[in-house]
């Protein structure tokens, strides 16, 4: 039985076409996840029961001027596919804690820092500022651990940035919808 990752949040919206949706377009890098718009502080809950796999920092100001720290939380179902929770502000479990569908694994963070969103900055992310949009859920699949781009130098925040779609990431719709 799977659960939608955001209890409190009013909207079951999965983008899955244009801003947000996975594999969006956005000219030199491609989305690898989809996002999910809620409020800072929102609660993240688990989709499924799994293992926590991994915690770390997902995006740093030190990376790029317009982010803000967050969070990334992996999370293995009993299939063998790994769900990435990121963009959190917060982390509620850590690895080797065995979740159950609902369970808190954080909470959403402020990705975007739009004081620090110039004219020099992707459209998409301009775009995201101008909409007030700053805080989200950022969820990616993959097939297994072994294929988390997470480490892979052509990843970064969440976007691919090669041609390419590498063959362990899935597109994690479905899991939702
Ligand atoms: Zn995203």
């Amino acid at each position: 039985m799977r659960s939608w990752p955001l209890p409190s949040s009013s909207h079951r919206d999965v983008p899955t076409s244009g801003p947000g949706s996975f594999w969006e377009d956005r000219i030199d890098r491609r989305h690898c996840g989809v996002d999910l718009y809620a409020a800072r502080g929102s609660p993240v809950a688990s989709v499924e029961d799994g293992l926590v796999l991994e915690v770390g920092v997902f995006t740093s100001p030190r990376r790029t001027a317009y982010w803000n720290a967050t969070f990334y939380i992996l999370v293995q179902g009993q299939d063998g596919r790994v769900l990435n929770y990121a963009e959190l502000e917060r982390l509620a479990a850590a690895p080797g804690d065995q979740v159950r569908t609902g369970d808190l694994l954080g909470q959403v963070g402020q990705v975007l820092n739009p004081e620090a969103i110039g004219d020099e900055a992707p459209p998409y992310i301009q775009r995201l500022r101008d909409g007030g949009c700053s805080s989200m859920l950022h969820l990616e699949l993959y097939s297994s651990w072994e294929d988390s781009l997470l480490a892979d130098r052509s990843y970064s925040g969440g976007n691919w940035f090669a041609e390419e779609r590498p063959e362990g990431l899935l597109d994690p719709s479905a899991i939702l919808l």
